[in-house]
């Protein structure tokens, strides 16, 4: 369910509340149509940034669910709500319900989302939305530690897994520009885009995503002949600028900052030509996929204390031709 649910880009969950969620559970495929419900499912709590506790059995028990078989996503937001699960009982529902966002309808997510005790969710016919069930989820008190056992250890690193790339998986609400600049110790440019993964691996950049590891930081690099070199998934939560890692990173090689890089001693002082034609071309095509509007495509400068990506990058002649649709009539500089 995690992953049929992930793969769905209309489905996103707002990267915020994803970073921001404590435990999840999970209650698949509740048969609807009979007025009172109950279904069995599993629950985990975040103990560091990428690890999840192992699943707990949970019981749920209540109404308000449609008529075909849904699926039930709870996210503990709130210390409260935590301590509701572990003590055994977490009322879901009710008056203090919140509705639950996602990236299509709720563009940004709010601080009353992000303080909310949890948000819930259902999917029906694989597509989520903000669900009006209420009712009470228990610790399964049936599912003795001899059931627990009984699972096979793959099959639970197989939904750990699963959860873990769930939780980083994002919908792109932007796009921040990067210049690679050199890699400390070796005083020039990658040459690939291996060295960067090389280099992020050692940094330790990386994430699971669609069950497989990425180590690179960015989702684009723009090789110095404009070849475009893919780095992680669309759909994988980057690494390349602090709060901002449901933007997508496009990293042009290079280190474009006069202060940093003179004279050309640690490679090219600005993008080639064929590297901003590339860019353009790559910009356009993530824009029209994912709706982003022009003001959420910044450099990393724009949003943090770096010199990144030099002062060279020409960052209003990329904005300029961006906003010139092909065919159309070039705008007048303000
Ligand atoms: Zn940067």
């Amino acid at each position: 369910m995690l992953d049929e649910i992930s793969k769905k880009s209309q489905n996103a969950v707002p990267d915020a509340v994803l970073n921001s969620t404590k435990c999840v559970v999970v209650i698949p495929s509740i048969m609807g149509g009979t007025v009172n419900v109950s279904a069995g499912g599993v629950a985990s709590c975040r103990e560091a940034a990428d690890s999840w506790s192992g699943p707990a059995f949970v019981k749920f028990n209540g109404h308000g669910m449609g008529a075909h078989p849904t699926d039930l996503l709870v996210f503990v937001l709130s210390d409260k709500g935590v301590r509701a699960l572990r003590s055994g009982e977490l009322q879901i529902g009710g008056q203090k319900r919140v509705a639950a966002p996602l990236v299509s309808t709720t563009p940004v997510t709010t601080q009353v989302e992000l303080t909310a005790e949890l948000l819930t969710y259902e999917g029906a016919a694989g597509v989520l939305s903000s669900s009006e069930a209420s009712g009470m989820i228990r610790r399964d008190a049936d599912t003795s530690d001899a059931v627990h056992n009984a699972v096979p250890r793959t099959m639970i690193e197989k939904y750990l897994s699963s959860v873990v790339s769930f939780f980083n998986t994002i919908t792109a609400t932007g796009i921040v520009f990067h210049h690679t600049a050199v890699i400390p110790g070796e005083n020039t440019v990658p040459r690939s885009g291996r060295d960067i993964d090389k280099y992020h691996q050692a940094r330790g950049f990386e994430i699971l995503c669609f069950g497989r590891m990425y180590h690179v930081a960015y989702h684009y690099l723009i090789m110095p002949n404009g070849r475009v070199q893919p780095g992680r998934p669309e759909r994988c939560e980057g690494a390349h600028a602090q709060g901002y890692n449901s933007y997508l990173g496009i990293s042009v090689v290079g280190d474009f900052s006069s202060e940093d890089n003179p004279t050309g001693k640690k490679g090219p002082i600005r993008p080639s030509a064929k590297q901003i034609a590339s860019l353009i071309q790559l910009v356009r095509r993530l824009k029209d996929r994912y709706h982003i509007p022009l003001q959420h495509i910044v450099r990393h400068s724009d949003i943090s204390s770096t010199r990144c990506p030099g002062d060279r990058f020409p960052f209003r002649s990329v904005l300029d031709q961006l906003q010139w649709k092909p065919g159309g009539v070039k705008p007048k500089r303000r």
